[in-house]
């Protein structure tokens, strides 16, 4: 039950909403059914001893696989040009069950700096109580990365663009200089989706997502995705998801499935507001600075132009009065939403030094740029002229 081959040739926007349907459907249903089963019956002993043993296909158990999880599976793979897909409960199911698979004791990791801050965590202190080290440095500059290499170093883990400070990392450059050391390159492509950049095309051995975010859209569910090219990575982080158990629910597959079938239309939308709100920002008096890739200043623009196929709908800018001034402007917005997490329809704003990034000390947040000024935004999809209006009057109680 691996992807479907026959719909790999068609274009990203209509993968969304044709990969992935079960085939041949049951009654002729258009979208993929709920199968909210744990178990499911064998006709017969035999049969039941062939699928165990993995000479028949067929279901078992949902811990192992299930129809509604295998679509979602399928749809998000062929997005990512991946052959194979195993979705996770959430975002950090799927990176710790690549760390599960590829890392051991004695095991080091090179990985971006400005990383999603739970897996920061997560590297520094949960697996290294297993005896993985890790090296965090600033990955857009890859003799950064040259440097930080060592002959135990079983992975790198790059984050591109970065959150919240929108840093690019150059994949297929970073690619051929993991493997040229015998590591893996897993890319963490939640910010971009795979609408905008499939790392596996640029060199990557595997792809995360938090499916919580651009994927399903709509900030009412969590989930997770790891996607592999290769059959034995597959196998090897099929084996250790099943095992360790961070799987996907059915329903929570129904729920995301509906929404990845939007994901084009809505990232279109976005970042044609995105691309709007940031010259709207530029021009602005009490903002200092702003960070996106589709400007032109932006000092990565030509390789977001090169390496990815839209500039996304994520943005940072600075404003005057630094914390303060930040901190009137999340209090003063009213249709953005004051709220962490990205990638829905609704439009959020935070303020990364004082709530997401707050737990990385002060000096090395401004070395990776996060300065107390700084405001990120998540556009949503809302009518442009609704957004500047609502950030021109929270911007204009700076004084
Ligand atoms: C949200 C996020 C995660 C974690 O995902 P969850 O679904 O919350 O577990 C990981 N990486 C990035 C880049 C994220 O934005």
């Amino acid at each position: 039950m691996g992807n479907d081959n026959r719909r790999s040739s068609l274009r990203k926007a209509t993968q969304a909403i044709h990969t992935g349907q079960l085939s041949p459907p049951v009654y002729g249903e258009v979208s993929v059914p709920i199968f909210q089963n744990a178990t499911f019956s064998f006709p017969s002993a035999e049969e039941g001893a062939a699928r165990f043993a993995e000479e028949h296909p067929g279901f078992i158990y949902t811990r192992m696989e299930n129809p509604t999880v295998n679509a979602l599976q399928d749809n998000v793979a062929a997005l990512e040009n991946g052959a194979y897909g195993l979705a996770t409960a959430t975002g950090m199911a799927a990176i710790s069950t690549v760390f599960q698979a590829l890392l051991e004791n004695g095991a080091h990791v090179v990985a971006t700096d400005a990383l999603y801050g739970s897996t920061r965590v997560l590297l520094e202190n949960e697996f290294a109580r297993f005896g993985v080290s890790s090296t965090f440095v600033d990955t857009s500059n890859l003799d950064n990365l040259r440097k930080a290499l060592r002959p135990d170093t079983r992975l790198v883990f790059i984050e591109t663009p970065t959150n919240p400070t929108m840093r690019l990392t150059d994949l297929r450059t970073a690619a051929d200089v993991a493997h040229q050391h015998g590591a893996l390159l897993a890319v963490d492509n939640t910010f971009a989706s795979p609408y905008l950049q499939r790392p596996l095309d640029l060199g990557a051995d595997a792809v995360v997502h938090s499916l919580t975010k651009y994927i399903n859209g709509h900030s009412d569910t969590l989930g997770g995705m790891i996607v592999v090219a290769d059959n034995q990575l597959y196998l090897t982080m099929r084996r250790v998801l099943r095992l360790f158990g961070a799987v996907m629910d059915p329903h929570q597959a129904w729920l995301i499935l509906r929404g990845v079938r939007t994901l084009p239309v809505r990232l279109d939308k976005a970042q044609q507001n995105a691309k709007q709100l940031a010259e709207f920002l530029r021009h602005h008096r009490n903002v200092t600075w702003v960070r996106y890739p589709g400007l032109a200043d932006h000092p990565q623009h030509e390789l977001a132009g090169k390496q990815m196929d839209g500039f996304g709908a994520m943005l940072c800018f600075g404003v005057r009065n630094g914390l303060e001034g930040g901190k009137i402007v999340l209090n003063n917005v009213q249709l953005i939403t004051l709220a962490v997490s990205l990638g829905g329809v609704e439009s959020l704003i935070e303020h990364p030094a004082s709530m997401t990034h707050a737990s990385v000390p002060r000096q090395e947040r401004e070395r990776a740029g996060i300065l107390d000024e700084l405001v990120r935004l998540s556009v949503g999809c809302e009518d442009i002229e609704d957004l500047k209006e609502d950030l021109d009057q929270a911007l204009s109680k700076i004084t």
